[in-house]
């Protein structure tokens, strides 16, 4: 049976594979060099031609993003992407809108990069990991020099042009406990409002590849991203509701009101999030650049093809069906999905194997943020905005605030912890 391709998928796109002016510490790419031992790391002309063509012509989706990443991506220079949106232009069809993602470093923009992005509608993600010395501890240079002036250099002058950017913080041991002072840092100091905070789980292991099962002691703690997500949320759901969108908290949001999450990460199944190194080589996921991943190289399989193949829906299924049993009947499922299986790495408490390193973080984060979730879905079934949520936070605070008040010091404490008020939220200074 012929498959047709899914109405959409996409393409993590590396025209310079591997290569890199940073050596941030916790970079699960970097070490993707060692694949192509005699590569000089540049996507070809032709390559790209054939790339672009194949692209659009596997896309059933009237919108089509082509996402670009690296490695550093600007590496190739701006000629090679005035070419890709030419090309872009010649294989569109009709009714068909492309769109161009692209994710870097920040440290080589300049004015002339900022004004191609802007006359071609670029959407530029920045890494961005907090304050100076959080983020400094880990986004350094090829010498070990920090980078937060360069970052913040090239990211000021992407709000000088007007470019649309949003900001990727990763979340790791040296940032994932100060949530808040990230979360202020990014809202009201650099005046983002579109933030996605990835979590650091990296396998420790020479290879580089999606196996063993300890971390670095780079990697956020299950528990610690859980509670920076929650610290943040608590700030947001008071202030920010309408005005900052934070990935996790939509992606909760579209879960609790029945919709797709727009992430594989909490998709039940996935596999349509491909990645493409510079030779053409197709891998089932950015995450698997791998040889056991290795789905087919573009030049000798049309992409159409790769994206259906055994193999790659496969790898997507396994996704749901691999999930253990604890996750199946985990009250938080329908959000979490058991998360990315490049994660799913230690035990349930039964003994089963492929839970999620981070599942104590999901699963305190999306109850902790149940009740407003449930408001929130509430307000939009009504057709009214969730920001209204903020409101019924305000109120609650008032209320709780009059009940602290008036607690006496043996009394149980009002917020519920079983504790003598004396010794929770009435200790001095608490
Ligand atoms: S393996 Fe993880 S990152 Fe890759 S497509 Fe699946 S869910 Fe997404
Ligand atoms: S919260 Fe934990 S148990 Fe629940 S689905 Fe997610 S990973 Fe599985």
């Amino acid at each position: 049976m012929v498959m047709s391709p899914p109405t959409a998928f996409h393409m993590m796109t590396k025209p310079r594979g591997a290569i890199c002016n940073l050596d941030c510490q916790y970079c699960y790419f970097l070490s993707k060099e060692k694949l192509y031992p005699d590569s000089k790391f540049r996507m070809s002309d032709n390559l790209l031609q054939a790339y672009t063509q194949q692209y659009i012509e596997a896309q059933r989706a009237p919108e089509i993003t082509f996402a670009w990443q690296g490695g550093e991506p600007t590496l190739m220079g701006l000629d090679f992407f005035r070419q890709a949106v030419s090309y872009q232009q010649q294989y569109r069809k009709r009714g068909q809108h492309i769109s161009n993602a692209l994710q870097t470093n920040g440290v080589t923009l300049d004015d002339e990069w900022c004004e191609f992005f802007h006359a071609n509608n670029f959407l530029v993600g920045i890494s961005l990991d907090g304050p100076r010395p959080l983020h400094d501890a880990y986004r350094v240079d090829k010498g070990g020099q920090p980078t937060f002036d360069r970052v913040m250099n090239g990211l000021r002058l992407l709000q000088k042009h007007g470019i649309e950017f949003n900001v990727l913080t990763t979340v790791h041991a040296a940032n994932e406990q100060h949530g808040l002072d990230v979360y202020h840092f990014l809202r009201d100091e650099v005046g983002a409002n579109v933030l996605q905070f990835i979590p650091i789980v990296e396998r420790d292991n020479a290879t580089g590849y999606q196996e063993g099962s300890t971390v670095t002691a780079r990697s956020v703690s299950a528990d610690g991203y859980g509670r920076f997500l929650v610290e943040i949320f608590e700030e947001w759901i008071r202030r920010d509701v309408g005005r900052v969108y934070v990935q996790m908290f939509d992606i909760a949001l579209a879960a609790w009101v029945g919709d797709s999450p727009g992430l594989c990460v909490f998709e039940e199944t996935c596999g349509t999030a491909l990645a493409l190194e510079h030779n053409g080589d197709v891998y089932s996921c950015d995450h698997f650049v791998e040889p056991r991943h290795f789905v087919g190289n573009l030049v000798d399989i049309p992409l159409s093809e790769i994206v259906v193949s055994n193999q790659q829906r496969q790898f997507g299924l396994a996704k749901r069906d691999t999930l253990p049993r604890f996750c199946r009947e985990c009250d938080v499922r329908f959000v979490c999905n058991g998360g990315c299986p490049k994660d799913r790495f230690i035990n349930t408490p039964d003994g089963e194997a492929g839970l999620n390193y981070l599942c104590v973080g999901y699963k305190g984060f999306f109850n902790h943020v149940r009740e407003a979730m449930n408001i929130m879905a509430r307000e939009l079934s009504a057709q009214r905005p969730p920001a209204n949520v903020m409101r019924y936070m305000a109120q609650k605070d008032t209320a709780l605030k009059s009940t602290f008040a008036s607690a006496g010091r043996n009394d149980l404490c009002p917020c519920g912890s079983g504790l003598k008020f004396k010794k929770c939220h009435g200790r001095r200074n608490a």
